[in-house]
């Protein structure tokens, strides 16, 4: 029995921003997280496994419209939503993922099932949800996942796009917070500037690594663009052998740098640390091509870490017995 099971999550980094900050809704994000995790802790502690814990943490996040992952997701150019999610067990090596999906409420869910009960590892589009369907997984019409802020962050990108272009994020984002009809002014983080995917990774007691993550990618995209999110090895990975990893951020770069794959195999051909090659693909190659955000990890050892390049990340961590940590600035 390994003793330092433990689950870490994230909702998302971005550019803080204090101006539009309210204590109140930092209190939110600190209690949302705090509930994911004890969640997530509880199944460790009974012996649940990794895979199981976090599959449970990423579907409550997907529940919770304060993160953009099912209820609560980003508008597409289209002004509709795709859905993107991957998981994988570490023990088995075993992935399944889905993209592009409109309807499937929980597409952690959805990914879940892949794994389990497909010889395939990703579906997409139609053949996503008809796969979802066919394993019996709860649909929603697309206004399930409307939220006011989300929709009006959508408005925004797409009417002041160029204006975008023109003016820094604070400058725009600052216009924007203090307008009267902005429904979400106190976001902590600057809803212009972040990425709001979550994710899950976890080692349990049997000494099993897993990981999770799902969003609704990013604000604007055109219709049928796929992030790094469901790509096994960009957004999503897990090996016993060296660690799980669930990342957050420009989608774009962390594919072209295979991010989350790139810690495992920096341990594993470098036998560096977790914490010294998730740092070094954070804060070393994904800035070279200019990729912001941040990633969660863990190793088969309990070692944790949570490295971003923005100015915060919804994040946190638990063990069993303890009391969870969340945190959402530097
Ligand atoms: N990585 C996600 C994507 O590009 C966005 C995010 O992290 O919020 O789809």
């Amino acid at each position: 029995m390994n003793s330092n099971a433990v689950i870490a999550i994230h909702g998302g980094a971005g550019t803080i921003l204090r101006a539009s900050m309210s204590s109140g809704a930092e209190a939110e994000y600190h209690a949302a997280l705090h509930a994911v995790l004890s969640a997530g802790q509880r199944i460790l502690a009974d012996g649940g496994s990794a895979l199981d814990a976090v599959s449970e943490a990423v579907r409550l996040l997907e529940d919770c419209p304060l993160f953009n992952a099912g209820r609560g997701a980003v508008y597409t150019a289209a002004g509709t939503h795709e859905l993107d999610a991957a998981i994988m067990d570490g023990g088995t090596l075993e992935a399944g993922a889905i993209c592009c999906v409109k309807r499937v409420r929980n597409p952690i869910l959805a990914a879940r099932r892949v794994l389990e009960s497909s010889e395939h590892v990703l579906f997409t589009g139609e053949g996503a949800e008809a796969f979802a369907a066919a394993h019996g997984l709860e649909f929603v019409e697309p206004g399930y996942f409307h939220t006011e802020a989300r929709h009006h962050q959508w408005l925004l990108a797409r009417d002041r796009q160029r204006a975008m272009l023109d003016h820094d994020g604070a400058t725009l984002a600052g216009a924007s917070s203090t307008n009267d009809d902005d429904p979400a002014p106190h976001e902590p983080i600057d809803p212009n500037r972040k990425f709001g995917t979550v994710g899950a990774v976890a080692l349990d007691r049997h000494g099993h690594v897993a990981a999770a993550t799902s969003t609704g990618g990013v604000t604007n995209k055109q219709v049928g663009r796929v992030g790094d999110t469901p790509l096994i090895g960009a957004g999503c990975y897990a090996d016993d052998a060296t660690c799980a990893v669930s990342t957050t951020g420009s989608g774009e770069m962390f594919m072209r740098m295979v991010a989350a794959y790139d810690v495992a195999a920096q341990m594993a051909y470098r036998q560096v640390s977790l914490e010294e090659a998730a740092h070094d693909v954070v804060m070393n190659r994904l800035p070279r091509i200019d990729g912001r955000g941040g990633l969660i990890a863990v190793d088969a050892r309990g070692n944790v870490t949570l490295p971003f390049n923005t100015e915060g990340m919804y994040r946190g961590f638990a063990r069993p017995g303890e009391t969870p940590v969340t945190a959402i600035y530097r």
